[in-house]
């Protein structure tokens, strides 16, 4: 799919309006750029993936009320009370809007909480929580709705997220990561692989707040809290205050973003020819011989056979 320029609406903002105005022209900006980005078609089967916070459950709600055929699916993390909160309010939200509930518990999966996981890894290699967490998240996600039959994978990730990833990776030199960017991520060459696509991309984050409090939908405002030390956090905290002097400054950078990404992605894509091979473990797609979740799954069991 071509990342086409967005047109003016979509870099609008009415947070300021009244109510129902705001609401009207909100579900107006997301129901334009399923459309403009041929994001789903009323034949798909969607999974959202829901996590119990504002952006996802404002994206399962939407998409529900759009009449698309939408299931949800959450995966437990088992961060403590936190992660328990969460999923009371997923049952909660899905049971209020009949909505189907698909549910994985990540010690089903990979056999411990991600606390846990977390803790023996980082005694080896030196990762981050959030790396660690989203590499679980995106795998397990990509499996379960491939399992599931569904044909795509909404998530709730926002203007906000987006702009955030994108000056992480140029500010590590990692642009090679932003290829996945844009409202629809069609991971290239393997059909592993759900088509993800993000239905708010250019609601900012106050916008959905505003919106989930005005539903008022059962959800979790707070963070994280293994979130607390992260780069994102910092980049958040810049890009806010940036947008206080500067307003607008992120639909800016994300109007930019599109405009690189065919260029981006002739310059990596033509880089990296190689094949989207099968994990050597778990059969899931990688684009080395053993993925990125199973190299620290060794690293765990590893360490379990030196302690012995
Ligand atoms: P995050 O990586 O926490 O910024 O979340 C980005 C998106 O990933 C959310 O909007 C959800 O769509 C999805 N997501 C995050 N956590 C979960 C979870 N525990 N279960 C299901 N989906 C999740
Ligand atoms: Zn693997």
């Amino acid at each position: 799919m071509k990342q086409r320029n967005p047109p003016k609406c979509l870099l609008n903002s009415s947070l300021d309006s009244p109510p129902d105005k705001f609401i009207k022209n909100f579900e107006k900006k997301v129901k334009k750029t399923i459309e403009y980005y041929q994001l789903c078609s009323p034949k798909d089967k969607i999974m959202v993936a829901i996590s119990g916070g504002k952006d996802s459950t404002t994206t399962l709600y939407l998409l529900k009320k759009l009449g698309y055929s939408v299931e949800a699916l959450h995966l437990n993390l088992l961060i403590g009370k936190w992660s328990q909160r969460n999923l009371e309010k997923v049952k909660q939200f899905c049971q209020e809007n009949q909505i189907k509930l698909q549910n994985i518990n990540l010690r089903e999966e990979l056999g411990a909480s991600l606390c846990f996981f977390r803790s023996h890894i980082q005694t080896k290699v030196k990762v981050s929580n959030c790396l660690i967490c989203g590499l679980v998240k995106k795998g397990l996600l990509n499996k379960k709705a491939r399992e599931l039959k569904a044909t795509k994978l909404a998530t709730g990730h926002n203007l906000d997220d987006e702009v955030e990833t994108f000056l992480m990776n140029l500010i590590k030199n990692k642009l090679s990561l932003s290829l996945t960017a844009g409202p629809l991520s069609n991971k290239l060459s393997s059909k592993k692989f759900v088509p993800r696509f993000k239905p708010l991309y250019f609601c900012s984050s106050q916008e959905v707040k505003r919106y989930s409090q005005i539903k008022k939908f059962p959800v979790i405002y707070e963070p994280c809290p293994c979130s607390s030390n992260s780069f994102r956090r910092k980049i958040r905290e810049l890009l806010n205050k940036e947008e206080i002097k500067n307003p607008k400054v992120k639909q800016r950078i994300i109007k930019v973003l599109l405009e690189l990404l065919p260029i981006l992605r002739k310059k990596y894509l033509r880089k990296k020819k190689e094949k989207i091979n099968s994990c050597l473990f778990c059969g899931e797609p990688s684009r080395k011989k053993v993925c990125k979740l199973c190299q620290l799954i060794q690293k765990v069991q590893e360490e379990k056979t030196e302690k012995k």
